[in-house]
């Protein structure tokens, strides 16, 4: 039989469909080429073993794969996939597995290269692992996805697991999609193997506080470094690039705290409201119609407006390249914070950096998410469930510490914020990278 999930978007013209805001093949390729050339700054200031460097150019372990999916339609499709562990010397390999129409190889590559040295910055266990399916997964019904979801887990079962390489939430994938995951891969293993997925639905083990995660540690990042400043909440003025998972929970988290947050965009357009925009009055609009730009609660603006705002932050919470050597120039705010991986170009960084703009990092500003995947991943091991409030703490104490030695290190040696979460997360993975020994 056919059935037809009322879910199901495959019907809607062409035209409602969401465009894919591209990354080619080529893009991807620059995207891994720029993170290496920031590898290999790194370099040239810290005094990091040749062997090192060496293993610290390229994956440890690349993964393509094709999925095929019975669609509901009757018809076959077999979509390109891939997993990536960028180094595994601190532990198993960590990060999310995202659905988009432009992932490709290189993406995934940079994006697990990105996760090795987010976990090491802020001091967790793990090494650098991504996963992505190339798809547009709003054209799937949720029996289409759920087939992908499961039939991607078949693909790369035979890496993953607790002490191998843990999947998670990111673009396109959330809750739901990890419950189907962890359910493929423990019929797999046949037993219960929480820890091997994080992000998962509270009654599969998913963690208090995971959902929100990703904002609540940007805004904990923004608050250590405002608070340096002598910067006050309710003098802040904030635009927010996306309102995907990670930033509709820091433009909530931050509104509640007292930062005026007044402009928002998706895929769709933008909206801007000077005396601060109702975060929940856009949600719930954006819920209902799927789209921000019908929202009422600011005016109709372009994405591209949304980035040259003259706002004291400018919080990038979308995909990657998204402020670059063309259009840095007309950035007009004051400070940026990175939610997205990856959202400014090497180019556009140093002509930031050239114009003493400060730039919060994505390897410092979005590890929230993966910091409570670790604390999901320890009470699924222990066989426990922590409170929401004590998750919050300890995010918060852990950033408190991590990333108050990032901005001091900045401070001292007069490097960017950047530059200084790179040295702590590239010195500790090359720490661990020598301790395991010479002879291979
Ligand atoms: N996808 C998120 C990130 O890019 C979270 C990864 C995780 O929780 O493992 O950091």
């Amino acid at each position: 039989t056919k059935t037809k999930n009322k879910h199901s978007q495959m019907d809607q013209p062409q035209a409602q469909r969401t465009a894919p805001q591209a990354l080619t093949a080529e893009t991807g390729a620059a995207l891994f080429e720029d993170a290496r050339s920031r590898l290999e700054d790194v370099f040239k200031t810290l005094d990091i073993h040749p062997d090192a460097q060496a293993r610290l150019m390229q994956p440890s372990l690349s993964l393509q794969v094709s999925v095929p999916v019975r669609m509901d339609d009757g018809s076959l499709k077999a979509f390109p996939a891939w997993r990536v562990q960028y180094d595994t010397s601190l532990g198993p390999a960590k990060g999310g597995v995202r659905f988009h129409p432009a992932v490709n190889q290189h993406e995934v590559t940079t994006l697990s290269f990105w996760m090795a040295v987010k976990c090491a910055v802020v001091g967790l266990p793990y090494g650098g692992g991504k996963g992505g399916v190339q798809v547009d997964a709003k054209l799937l019904s949720a029996l289409e996805r759920e087939r992908l979801a499961r039939g991607y887990i078949r693909a790369i079962a035979d890496v993953m697991g607790p002490d191998r390489d843990i999947p998670a939430p990111d673009v396109n994938t959330d809750a739901t999609v990890m419950g189907w995951m962890i359910d493929e891969y423990e019929h797999i293993v046949r037993a219960h193997a929480p820890a091997a997925i994080t992000g998962k639905p509270l009654s599969l083990g998913g963690s208090p506080g995971r959902v929100a995660a990703t904002g609540r540690g940007a805004l904990k990042v923004l608050d250590l470094w405002a608070d340096r400043e002598e910067r006050k909440p309710d003098e802040t003025i904030v635009a927010v690039q996306g309102f995907g998972n990670a930033a509709y929970h820091f433009a909530r988290l931050a509104s509640e705290r007292g930062y005026r947050i007044v402009a928002l965009s998706d895929s769709s357009g933008a909206i801007y409201n000077a005396d601060g925009i109702d975060i929940n009055a856009a949600y719930k609009d954006k819920a209902q119609h799927g789209k921000l730009a019908e929202s009422q609660a600011g005016k109709h603006i372009s994405g591209d407006e949304l980035l040259t705002l003259e706002v004291d932050v400018l919080t990038l919470a979308a995909l990657e390249n998204q402020i670059h050597a063309d259009n840095v120039g007309q950035v007009q705010a004051s400070a940026i914070l990175e939610i997205a991986n990856g959202p400014l170009t090497s180019d556009a960084d140093e002509q930031l950096a050239k114009r003493e703009v400060p730039v919060l990092p994505d390897v410092l500003a979005n590890t929230g998410g993966v910091i409570v995947s670790y604390f999901e991943w320890l009470q699924n091991r222990a066989g426990e469930t922590w409170g929401e409030d004590e998750v919050n703490q300890r995010l918060e104490a852990l950033l408190e510490t991590e990333a108050g030695r990032v901005l001091n290190l900045a401070e001292e040696k007069g490097i960017t914020y950047r530059q200084a979460a790179y040295r702590q997360g590239i010195e500790r993975i090359a720490d661990a990278i020598m301790a395991r020994g010479n002879c291979l």
